[in-house]
């Protein structure tokens, strides 16, 4: 019985599976239309007045046509030519061209309008949003994600916006006014326009009646191919010290095979298909069916040779839609995508802004009972208390993941603690203005971040009033300034371009850096990891020269910084365990004495 059960349950349980994510893929969906729509509230009015003005300008196409068979009735009746019907012809096709162009160009005019103006209004709100970020937010991950919305995704809006309504106006306008037309001529003549239409719209539907499902296996297809690259990337130290590359790319090969053998087995069939019905809608197929008919609707007596001749070309224009229609749809597809992303951005986390902010009074730093937690379930800090007094070093030691960089960070508050509280001067750092606390707070981190300006405007970021004697006397203390002097274009050379700087040169500027913008409070990361030999001494000296009478928190890796410090905090999986000075700590022969005996180890 049992056994019986098994396979059964099975796809019962996979299409439930199948229904949820079907669900979920709805409710998405439904989640990225409303987002655009949102989006675009701001440019709906323009775009409906441009659409209107595009249904004019659609209709005045076909004007031409009419004018054009009215034009041939005059000249081909028997008798004398009647000048003034055939002038009044060309009037009215030079008007229809005119109002058509006009309209045309006035509707296409305001929608760009409409979409320079929204993506600008979109690229401010990005950054006005990400400039109350919290700066704990900003990882080489959220920076690619920031680039792509405010550049391709701000730009995928635009054929959404800038052409999209207004052509799509103009491919649906144009043949409905004309098969109208079409039907007051003779209401056979209008059938025969939409003769090849059904063939055509039945190829389509065909092969678009598992697109979704298809479409699935497609992405998963890619993603699979994706996951193989990464692997084969990431493992290629490996497989090229072992000499297995062969067999490293076998998973992208297999991968890239399955999604070719799928994607051939989806496409091939519909090739036939696809190319009977283009051709069904194509201009010889749509002239040939309209001619032949006419000829025989002419030789019934219902309907005159000029007739025939107008009929074909409105017919001609009637496959157009298709072509937008199916190009509009690709369009707005990417659109709902890229406007999911920028909604995203805009929904980017945000530091609460002080409602009554407050000046510190002194420069004294507390934590009280501080815990904190990444992802709002598992605390990586708990119950920090810690006093950091003006004019002393703390030093902050711990196992690797002990939780220094996260203390650090929040006493930089590139996040906000998720318990208890940080002061400065008496006042919590939430209660500070943002533009104020970095007064107050200078860090100098690991990950040196250096802007593509010149040097100078990269030392003198904090205080862009400071002058140049000033800041050359930052880098003068911070043992920079000859290194600065020998670039090409000394202070004014640009970071990245004439100013290339090894990672202990970078870490000296932004040291200069934070001498120049003299805040009396200091976070410092002191990993010299990258550092040549002849950079970390300077360092070193820009460091004791830069931490001198302020209050000082360092991520200390070096002895000398631990020795002499004022302090020293040990944390162990988030909590501080022991603390004291040196020689307290040693004798107190914990974690910190354990520490330190395995580092004299590693010494000896
Ligand atoms: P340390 O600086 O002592 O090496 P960290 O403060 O970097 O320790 O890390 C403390 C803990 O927090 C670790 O478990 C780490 O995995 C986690 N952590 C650090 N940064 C993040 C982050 N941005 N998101 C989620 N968890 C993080």
């Amino acid at each position: 019985m049992d056994h019986d059960d098994g396979p059964q349950r099975e796809p019962e349980q996979s299409a439930e599976k199948n229904g949820a994510a079907a669900d979920r893929a709805k409710a998405e969906a439904r989640a990225a239309r409303a987002a655009l729509s949102s989006m675009l509230a701001p440019v709906r009015a323009r775009t409906r007045l441009a659409m209107g003005l595009q249904i004019v300008g659609a209709a005045a196409t076909v004007v031409p046509y009419i004018a054009i068979a009215e034009l041939a009735k005059a000249l081909l009746a028997p008798g004398p030519v009647d000048a003034g019907e055939v002038r009044g012809a060309v009037m009215i096709a030079v008007i229809g061209l005119s109002v058509r162009a006009l309209f045309g160009g006035v509707a296409l005019a305001l929608t760009h309008f409409a979409d320079v103006a929204l993506q600008a209004s979109l690229r401010r709100r990005i950054v006005e949003r990400l400039g109350r970020a919290p700066l704990g937010w900003f990882t080489a991950n959220s920076s690619a994600t920031v680039r792509k919305a405010a550049q391709n995704d701000v730009h995928d809006l635009h054929y959404l916006v800038a052409h999209s309504a207004v052509e799509m106006t103009a491919a649906v306008t144009l043949p409905v006014v004309g098969l109208g037309y079409l039907f007051w001529l003779d209401w056979r003549l209008a059938l025969l326009a939409l003769v090849t239409v059904p063939v055509y719209a039945g190829a389509y539907a065909y092969m678009m009646k598992d697109f979704g499902p298809q479409m699935g296996k497609l992405n998963a297809g890619i993603a699979a191919i994706n996951k193989a690259i990464v692997e084969f990337v990431t493992g290629i130290g490996v497989v090229k010290t072992f000499g297995r590359a062969g067999e490293a790319h076998a998973g992208y090969r297999e991968a890239a095979t399955r999604f070719g053998e799928h994607y051939s087995g989806w496409v091939r069939p519909m090739l036939k298909l696809e190319v009977f019905a283009s051709m069904a809608v194509s201009p010889p197929t749509v002239l040939l069916v309209n001619l032949a008919g006419g000829i025989w609707f002419v030789h019934a007596g219902w309907v005159s040779p000029v007739d025939v001749l107008t009929a074909s070309m409105v017919a001609l224009v009637i496959p157009s839609v298709f072509v937008t229609l199916g190009f509009g749809a690709q369009a707005r597809r990417e659109a709902t995508a890229a406007a999911q992303r920028i909604a995203a951005v805009l929904e980017t986390p945000v530091l609460p802004e002080a409602v009554h902010p407050r000046e510190p009074e002194g420069h004294e730093v507390v934590l009280e009972d501080v815990s904190f937690s990444y992802d709002g379930a598992t605390d990586v800090l708990k119950g920090i208390d810690l006093r950091l007094t003006p004019g002393s070093v703390t030093a902050l030691v711990g196992p690797s993941g002990s939780g220094k960089s996260t203390l650090a960070s929040l006493v930089t508050r590139f996040h906000d603690v998720t318990g208890g509280r940080i002061t400065i001067g008496g006042v919590d750092v939430r209660e500070i203005a943002s533009e104020r606390l970095y007064r107050h707070i200078g860090f100098v981190l690991q990950d040196v971040q250096l802007l593509r300006t010149s040097v100078r405007d990269n030392i003198r970021l904090a205080r862009p009033d400071a002058s140049d004697e000033e800041v050359r006397e930052a880098a003068r203390a911070a043992q920079i300034d000859r290194r600065i002097e020998a670039l090409p274009r000394g202070y004014d050379s640009v970071v990245g371009e004439e100013a290339v700087l090894s990672g202990g040169e970078a870490q000296r500027v932004s040291i200069a850096r934070a001498l120049l913008a003299d805040a009396p409070v200091l976070v410092l990361d002191e990993a010299t990891a990258f550092a040549d030999p002849e950079s970390e001494a300077a360092i070193q000296d820009a460091i004791a020269r830069l931490v001198r009478g302020r209050t000082v928190l360092v991520i200390a890796h070096r002895l000398p910084t631990i020795v002499e410090a004022d302090r020293i905090a040990v944390l162990s999986e988030g909590r501080i365990v022991e603390r004291g000075r040196h020689p307290e700590l040693l004798a107190e022969d914990g974690l910190y004495a354990r520490m330190w005996a395995t580092h004299e180890r590693a010494v000896v």
